[in-house]
């Protein structure tokens, strides 16, 4: 994939970037590695003033930033620009909250003191993914940056003015030269910056494969690794669930960044008392959805992020309904330049479809009938990937088993999945390892060092 800026409402490409070369990669791997023997040194209060800086600057310039990710990836600009206000609070958050996390922590054992010291590791290597162009960097970045390591950042080729505008906040927050530095270069060199003994560690959010590749190549080095991969969530309804709040959460959920978020809800597990309602309900309010312009305040969904995601998805709704599923609504690409997919809604799933093992990267939900909550449970885990789960019940022992026995890193009763920096995020199973967010995020990249003192 060449790096580029290609408008996915349009299909034009407005800009094309030069890969660096083996030489400009060493410079910048190098000038990491002697950044970090300082950077390393620097106090939390420090950190703190360049991390609470980075904030004011995303907050005062989120309208410029919201238009750069809707023009080169096609969220709808209110999105963008609240993407843009929350990597203003991750900022924050781990501004204000790094000096708790990493304090040393004592442990009372027979030792005259002993205590755990938290200390960063070095340059971490972040492969990004563009579907939350910001986010995703910047919920490795607050973190990683406040815990005084230095990042390298492997974007999507296809958000390369995303990647150089982060690179510029953190510059401009007043962070040293080499603290974060965005690599302009395409997947196939990502081993040559991996196996360099100065990376200490690798962090990725995108696809299966993807993270197959760099972990492999991360544990012949015996390098610390952070997955965050793709998800299949389930959400469920059972009879006691306020429907109404479902439905409108369920298509919010469904078709959030233009239905191509790793926690959004993509199979929807619905109790056979409320299906009727639920399904005639769910279909209505997709088809209110106003597709279009992702630059018009008044879009819901824009078009997808690349051609090859469009085909991929039509690809597997074709197969999906070649093998017995009922398209319900939609199920086709919008005769109109640029990658828009209609919102499309599948029901009558075998088990022998796309639609019932597979991620779905787009505004199409999958519909799914059962007779009681042990079904719901089952079929909710039948699935590869375990990143987050979402179940509507007013009742609080079924509450408990959703809780107990959803195999996911996350279970949300009565909301959608969402990330918090206050809270913990990853998948289990297929869809990674490793967590982002909270204490347990700032944890991932430092050394755990146990002192001992007689
Ligand atoms: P992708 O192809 O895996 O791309 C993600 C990143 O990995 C890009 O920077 C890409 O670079 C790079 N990459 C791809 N193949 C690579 C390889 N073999 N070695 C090294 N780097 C490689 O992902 P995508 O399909 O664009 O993104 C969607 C996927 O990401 C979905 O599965 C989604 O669920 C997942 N995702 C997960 C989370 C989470 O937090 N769990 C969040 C967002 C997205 P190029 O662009 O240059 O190919």
């Amino acid at each position: 994939m060449p790096i580029a800026t290609i408008n996915p409402a349009t299909g034009e490409t407005l800009k094309l970037f030069e890969s660096l070369t083996q030489e400009q990669i060493e410079e910048k791997v190098r000038l990491a590695a002697d950044t970090f023997r300082s950077y390393r040194r620097t106090s939390f209060e420090e950190r703190e003033w360049m991390m609470l800086r980075a904030a004011e600057i995303l907050e005062a310039e989120k309208q410029e930033f919201g238009r750069l990710m809707t023009t080169e990836m096609g969220k709808p600009i209110k999105a963008a620009v609240q993407e843009a206000e929350k990597c203003a609070w991750i900022c924050r958050y781990y501004a204000e909250h790094a000096t708790h996390h990493l304090a040393d922590k004592v442990v009372v054992t027979n030792a005259t003191k002993s205590f755990v010291r938290f200390q960063a590791l070095g340059p971490v290597l972040a492969v990004m993914p563009w579907n939350f162009p910001f986010w995703q960097v910047f919920r490795f970045a607050a973190p990683a940056l406040m815990a005084g390591n230095v990042g390298l950042l492997k974007h999507a080729s296809n958000v390369p003015q995303c990647a150089l505008a982060i690179e510029e906040i953190f510059g401009r927050a007043g962070f040293p030269d080499g603290v974060f530095q965005t690599l302009l270069i395409t997947s196939d060199m990502v081993e040559r910056v991996l196996i360099d003994p100065r990376v200490a560690a690798v962090t990725l959010t995108g696809s299966e494969p993807a993270g197959r590749s760099v972990a492999s190549i991360a544990g012949k080095q015996i390098k610390k690794t952070v997955l965050e991969l793709g998800g299949s969530d389930p959400f469920i309804v059972m009879p006691s669930a306020p429907i109404e709040d479902a439905v409108t959460t369920a298509v919010k959920a469904r078709t959030i960044n233009n239905g191509q978020s790793c926690i959004a809800a993509k199979r929807f597990i619905i109790a056979t008392e409320s299906y009727d309602e639920f399904e005639h309900r769910f279909v209505e309010a997709m088809r209110a959805l106003r597709v279009g312009d992702p630059m018009e305040q008044t879009t819901d969904i824009g078009p997808l992020a690349t051609e090859r995601i469009l085909e991929e998805l039509d690809g597997q709704v074709t197969k999906s309904t070649a093998a017995g599923a009922r398209v319900l609504i939609g199920g086709k690409r919008l005769a109109r330049a640029g990658n828009f997919y209609e919102p499309t809604v599948l029901a009558n799933i075998s088990k022998e479809s796309p639609a019932y093992c597979e991620e779905f990267f787009g505004p199409v939900a999958l519909l799914f009938r059962v007779n009681k909550i042990d079904e719901a449970i089952q079929l909710a885990n039948a699935t590869t990937f375990g990143l987050g789960a979402s179940a509507w019940t007013n009742d609080v022992q079924e509450q408990a088993r959703f809780i107990d026995q959803l195999e996911a890193g996350c279970v949300f009763i009565n909301a959608m999945v969402a990330s918090d920096p206050r809270l913990p995020f990853g998948g289990i199973k297929n869809s990674g390892y490793g967590r982002e967010l909270g204490e347990f995020g700032i944890r991932e990249f430092v050394n755990i060092k146990t002192v001992w003192i007689k």
